[in-house]
């Protein structure tokens, strides 16, 4: 049973980590023995989910293939309240408890939220209803109990007024900004439904079919979450008898895992593995934040408007199986944008050794704004080894640990061979930047041939201004000290054509 449930997280975890599903915090996960759901908390600066060891007993009698499901939809709802719900719970069970809303209702209320969420983020269902033993809904704590089971689906109910209200607050729960506005819906509901106190009693007696001391049931997942993060005798007697199955210490796994996304490089823009498989770390914070700053002024400029989500969702099982092409990739796209088209080379000589860090988060900002759905493009690595020029291509969005995958190390540039290889690419973008030091021994860029086609280049370089003269090689040189002068820069230039 443990190693079911242990096979179980250790694929999803990482399946929600690639789909960056997670908090930014780190997670341990845990399984507890002789336990018979799962729950959450936030202490130590992390994330810490028990899984229950027992939680099949709560299902009937399904599939090997359906139980694994049934583990994973715990872990995705565990992991739905940490990146959602309130990590302070304290200031909640007061609002709650001065407003005499029982805690189990807000559990109910906010597991709904939660749920909604995380299904939108997902594309994946918790399927509840499938795997477990229905109850006649009857009252109204049920009829929501049954509509979360069934992931929201409320067809199963007649249309009376009751149902039609029920329907309503479940509606509403799931709009909910944040746990502490799900409190103020539910003094709506109290007002409503004077009996759901000994509804839910009702429910939890229902639902606890065994007689466990320490039984706890769906509706409490939460009360845990409070208590653990106060209670140090439980939170050391849940710890004791649980197996860390994820924590810190895999994140090693994860990056190594992560970093055989180079695969996903599009074959027929590539001739060889240009990026590595060591994994150097690099500021994507710093990436996220100018993009942020880009994003901003850049759509001042052109009325954009943002979406939250990326435009293109990894398929991380796809990715796994060393998939290449774009169908891996779950398109979302909204019709009033149109993205501009970018394609960066990327200079692999070892002379920008130095530089790389700095690159890497320059191809971080083009990344975020990717995820961000404000442009779309490629960046290719170039190189010589062994006299033959190679290249690599990868399309946005990347995931950070391929972006510090890319080194210079090779003995000469490959540039000139990179982009002619990759003519296609250039001739669909908006912008062509070729990220390097200037400092390039082999073929010459021969300029005429790209105007020919209509196409211009921008070089760019951090580092000394007067160490580089990149107007010698590009249609235009961007010299600057850093990546923050880089995106302004960048701004200027992007923006200009817009205004
Ligand atoms: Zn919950």
């Amino acid at each position: 049973m443990k190693e079911k449930i242990q096979e179980v997280i250790d694929d999803k975890y990482l399946d929600l980590c690639l789909d960056g599903l997670l908090a930014q915090e780190a997670y341990e996960i845990r399984i507890k023995h002789d336990f018979n759901t799962a729950c959450w908390c936030f202490r130590d600066e992390k994330h810490i989910i028990f899984i229950g060891d027992n939680i099949l007993d709560n299902c009937k009698k399904i599939s090997d293939e359906e139980s694994k499901e049934y583990i994973a939809s715990y872990l995705y709802h565990e992991v739905a309240h940490s990146v959602h719900t309130q990590r302070e719970l304290e200031s909640i069970n007061l609002a709650l408890s001065s407003n005499k809303i029982p805690f189990s209702l807000f559990n109910l209320a906010e597991d709904a939220r939660i749920e909604s969420l995380m299904r939108i983020d997902s594309s994946r269902e918790f399927k509840w209803a499938k795997y477990e033993e229905l109850l006649e809904a009857i009252n109204p704590v049920e009829k929501l109990f049954l509509i979360i089971q069934n992931d929201g689906d409320s067809t199963f109910l007649k249309e009376t007024s009751i149902d039609k209200k029920v329907i309503e607050y479940y509606e509403s729960f799931c709009k909910a900004d944040n746990s502490m506005h799900i409190v103020e819906i539910l003094i709506n509901w109290m007002k409503e439904f004077k009996d759901t106190d000994d509804e839910l009693n009702n429910l939890q007696n229902k639902l606890s079919s065994s007689d466990q001391e320490q039984e706890i049931n769906a509706l409490e997942d939460l009360k845990y979450s409070l208590l653990l993060a106060n209670n140090e005798e439980l939170f050391q007697e849940m710890t004791k008898g649980s197996l860390v199955v994820n924590s810190n210490a895999n994140e090693e796994d994860i990056s190594s895992c992560k970093a055989e996304l180079n695969t996903v490089s599009l074959e027929e823009n590539s001739n060889a593995r240009v990026a590595l498989d060591k994994v150097a770390t690099w500021d994507s914070q710093l990436a996220k934040e100018l993009a942020e700053l880009f994003s901003k002024t850049f759509m001042i400029k052109k009325g954009y408007v943002k979406t939250k989500k990326s435009s293109k969702r990894i398929n991380a099982k796809a990715f796994r199986q060393g998939a290449y092409t774009d169908k891996y990739f779950k398109r979302k796209e909204t019709k009033s944008q149109v993205k501009k088209r970018v394609a960066i080379i990327l200079d692999c000589s070892g002379s920008m050794y130095s530089q790389m860090k700095e690159m890497r988060v320059v191809i971080g900002v083009f990344n975020e704004l990717s995820k961000n759905g404000i442009i779309e493009g490629t960046v290719t690595l170039s190189g010589v080894q062994d006299s033959t020029a190679i290249h690599e291509t990868f399309r946005f969005p990347i995931e950070d640990e391929v972006i510090g995958t890319f080194h210079g190390k090779y003995g000469a540039e490959g540039i000139e061979s990179a982009m002619k290889e990759n003519i296609n690419l250039l001739v669909e973008s908006d912008y062509i930047f070729v990220l390097t030091d200037g400092d390039i021994w082999d073929a010459p860029i021969d300029k005429e041939f790209y105007h020919n086609k209509g196409l211009y280049t921008i070089g760019i370089y951090i580092g000394n201004p007067d160490k580089c003269n990149l107007n010698k090689w590009f249609d235009k040189g961007v010299s600057v000290q850093n990546t923050q002068n880089c995106v302004d820069e960048l701004v200027s230039i992007i923006g200009e054509d817009h205004v």
